[in-house]
């Protein structure tokens, strides 16, 4: 089986080379935006996704012919993975032009048969040829070397992350790090997962919370011990009935489904946080019941040979950058996205807690 790793190490770039980096941080952003306006406008014209790449481009201005070509080819491929997450779920917005100020400086080139390696303490990449790096980890000489990205700090300092591939023997367990997902518990949604989606529950399960919310609204005008409060104390807890019963019912065939694709879950430890936001709502159709789901996955996953894994509730989910690892203290509850202070990425809250949930879930695996 085949797994990925990736390391980040410092790197001094010498004059030369630090000018080299700039251009190309500089055509990526070009290109990425230049890419980005025809498909808003594309996209206004008729309403469609339009497929564009750099080469045109690369015709036009012939001074974007002098950078890593992959550097040009990786910001179409994120800019076209951002873009179909728009039209998947338009809520999320287009993609947002990247700004030469408060942009990240950062691009993404391949190993090409060694176009990319390391050498006596120096990184080679293409088109900047060997920069000095601190290298304070070993590479294992059996791990490939798939594609590495340069970026300058804010601070001015340099880095190479590079994401490696390398082989190993699975074990018995159907465990595979690399299928995990990670699961916010969100009032609205239930829960909004670390690739973005939400669980909203089908319209038909919210029938049977307002039908009991009706009948309960009756009871209350109603006036305690008299025969029509006794039949419709009935009628309310059969309301209960059909919305526990419901609930559980969907429950079990998202729960299921969830088991059944992926190999790792990672949820938040006890209902803390959703015992915090709902307390606010409505108390009686709000226990929600994450709880209850979760044990479901729980037993789900470990009847596949697979795993549930939780986090601390202290773990600052929502207040960590999943990007740059920033914790910001300024989040309160109820904001639903920000923008890191420290690599300016713009944040959805809910998904950016649980792809750090998903993450440190990983991490405990480990
Ligand atoms: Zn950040």
């Amino acid at each position: 089986m085949k797994a990925n790793k990736a390391y980040k190490f410092r790197m001094y770039p010498d004059t030369e080379q630090k000018t080299a980096f700039a251009r190309t941080f500089g055509c990526v952003r070009f290109v990425y935006n230049r890419l980005l306006a025809d498909k808003i406008a594309h996209y206004q014209a008729t309403g469609e996704m339009l497929r564009n790449t750099p080469a045109p481009l690369k015709k036009e201005f012939d001074w974007l012919r002098d950078v890593d070509s992959l550097a040009l080819a990786n910001a179409q491929i994120q800019l076209q993975t951002a873009y179909n997450n728009f039209f998947r779920d338009q809520s999320i917005g287009f993609p947002k032009y990247r700004s030469k100020k408060s942009g990240r400086k950062s691009y993404t080139t391949n190993n090409q048969g060694g176009t990319v390696r390391i050498e006596n303490g120096k990184l080679r990449l293409p088109k900047v040829g060997f920069v000095r790096i601190k290298l304070h980890r070993a590479i294992p000489d059996d791990y490939i070397i798939k594609s590495v990205t340069v970026s300058q700090e804010a601070s001015g300092k340099y880095y190479a992350s590079i994401l490696t591939e390398y082989e190993y023997e699975p074990n018995d367990t159907a465990v595979t790090k690399d299928n995990a997902l990670g699961l916010d518990y969100s009032s609205p949604h239930f829960y909004v997962d670390s690739e973005g989606n939400t669980a909203d529950m089908p319209h038909f399960y919210r029938k049977a919370e307002k039908k009991l919310a009706r009948e309960q609204r009756r009871l209350a005008r109603m006036v305690k011990g008299s025969a029509n409060y006794r039949k419709q104390k009935i009628k309310v807890a059969r309301a209960y009935e059909k919305v526990r019963f419901c609930r559980k019912d969907w429950q079990h065939k998202e729960s299921t489904r969830l088991a059944e694709y992926y190999d790792v879950i990672a949820v938040e430890d006890i209902d803390y946080k959703s015992m915090a936001r709902g307390l606010r709502l409505a108390k009686a159709t709000n226990d929600n019941g994450f709880g209850q789901f979760r044990t479901m996955l729980t037993y789900k996953l470990a009847e596949r040979g697979k795993k549930l894994v939780t986090i601390d509730k202290w773990f600052p989910s929502t207040k960590t950058c999943h990007l740059c690892g920033y914790v910001n203290p300024n989040i309160v509850l109820g904001q639903s996205e920000w923008d890191c202070p420290h690599c300016g990425a713009h944040l959805l809250r809910d998904r950016n807690a649980a792809i750090n949930i998903k993450n440190q879930g990983i991490a405990m695996l480990a």
